[in-house]
């Protein structure tokens, strides 16, 4: 089976609960969304996704934040801490620069601990709370982390962490401590720590809250919802394209997810869906080569490197909901080097935005895209920044100038300012 864009809309199965069910999206087989636990399809592992018997349509949308698209997502509220709705920000210079019709950045930093995976964990806590488990768990490459642990002691539910020793942002192992998640360091990279995480939660020890957990990529469905609304409120129409980072590809499949269900709901025609492009960077990029390779599968990349700390995955998890996101919406995907990433930072800085390196990946993306030609002059583009400078305090002074040391008296520093 492929996710296309064909606007089906597939019948609820007994197994429905209030119009909501599981269903594989290998072999169709569909399950009761709340009555055990489920990350994974019983018959063949495939990859499960979130139906609905109702879809919706943008007159649906009423309210502020994630829980404005309540009628898109599996509850009508969650533990929620105002997550969502953040800012649609123009960006002249680099609109100029790179030269395109229209551009603006989707700036989801801008969320309560400063990342896009808050969108997720309003909804997979609420779930876990339906479900009654008492312990959350996830591997991360840090944001993750920071957003259970937080959303976690919301719903004062114990919560556990795999982090990869010395590969995480110092933000956001602060974030997972004072919000009082017990963090464990593994000796290895992200795609260990999310193998030994899968493997506790297979054997009941832990709810996991990564990205393979269907529910998460419900509330993720929103920064689509989101872009949709507020590029018409400020252009009069819908996005071209929309250029993101990818790691897991979580994002990638849900803003997918958001656009296949408001065609089927006839509430979007399918060449109103924004062109799908994913960024990764060059040390970090099995993605970009399945998509250049024209393969179904993604090969694993055991040895993974990037200052991109956040997209540092050799697996993505997602893929095969990411791959046919790409394709059927006539995206693509590009790869792009650590030095820039580094110099999308600075641009997106100069413009006022402050990211973290992985955000810059997708301003680095489009740069790169235009230059080839495979992004057009007359195109409107958004492009996602998914975390905030504050997260990666250490890539952002080594982007920006040096402190500059002087003598605690006026004159002093007006002879180092040289006037
Ligand atoms: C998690 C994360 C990503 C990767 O998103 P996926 O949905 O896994 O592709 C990118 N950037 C930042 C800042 C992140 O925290
Ligand atoms: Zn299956």
């Amino acid at each position: 089976m492929t996710l296309s864009l064909s606007g089906e809309r597939p019948d609820p199965p007994e197994t429905a609960d209030e119009g909501v069910w599981l269903a594989c999206i290998e072999c169709g087989t569909t399950f009761a969304p709340f009555e055990a636990v489920r990350y994974t399809c019983d018959s063949c592992d495939g990859l499960l996704e979130v139906r609905y018997a109702d879809l919706p349509t943008f007159e649906d949308f009423e309210g502020r934040g994630v829980w404005r698209y309540a009628d898109a997502l599996p509850f009508e509220e969650g533990v929620a801490i105002e997550e969502g709705d953040t800012p649609l920000y123009e960006v002249p210079t680099i609109e100029d620069e790179t030269g395109v019709a229209d551009l603006r950045v989707k700036h989801e930093g801008m969320n309560p601990t400063g990342s896009f995976k808050d969108r997720g964990m309003t909804v997979g806590v609420r779930v876990a709370e339906r479900l009654g488990v008492d312990r959350l768990a996830c591997a991360s490459t840090g944001n993750t982390s920071a957003a259970l642990a937080c959303y976690g002691a919301r719903a004062g539910t114990e919560v556990l962490v795999l982090l990869p020793a010395g590969k995480v942002a110092a933000g956001k192992v602060a974030q997972a401590s004072l919000h009082g998640a017990r963090i464990l360091e593994v000796d290895g990279n992200f795609d260990a720590c999310l193998d030994i995480v899968s493997d506790l939660a297979a054997r009941g020890e832990a709810y996991l809250l990564n990205s393979l957990n269907p529910f998460r990529l419900e509330g993720q469905k929103t920064i689509g919802l989101e872009i949709l609304e507020q590029f018409r409120d400020q252009t009069g129409e819908f996005p071209d394209r929309i250029v993101l980072p990818v790691g897991n590809a979580g994002n990638t499949a849900a803003l997918y997810k958001a656009f296949r269900e408001l065609v089927a709901s006839g509430a979007l025609a399918p060449e109103e869906v924004p062109a799908l492009t994913g960024v990764q960077a060059e040390g970090a990029a099995p993605m970009v080569e399945a998509i250049e390779e024209g393969n179904d599968e993604v090969r694993r990349w055991e040895e993974v490197e990037t200052r991109a700390t956040a997209i540092r995955i050799g697996n993505p998890v997602n893929a095969p909901k990411a791959l046919p996101g790409i394709r059927e919406t006539g995206g693509t995907a590009v790869a792009v080097s650590d030095e820039e990433i580094t110099d999308a930072q600075r641009s997106l800085a100069r413009d006022g935005v402050g990211v973290e390196p992985a955000s810059a990946a997708s301003v680095a993306g489009l740069r790169k895209l235009r230059e080839s030609g495979d992004v057009a002059a007359d195109e409107q583009v958004v492009c996602l920044t998914t975390g905030h400078l504050l997260k990666d305090p250490d890539a952002a002074a080594a982007a920006g100038a040096n402190p500059e040391p002087v003598p605690a008296d006026t004159d002093g520093v007006l002879d180092h300012l040289g006037e």
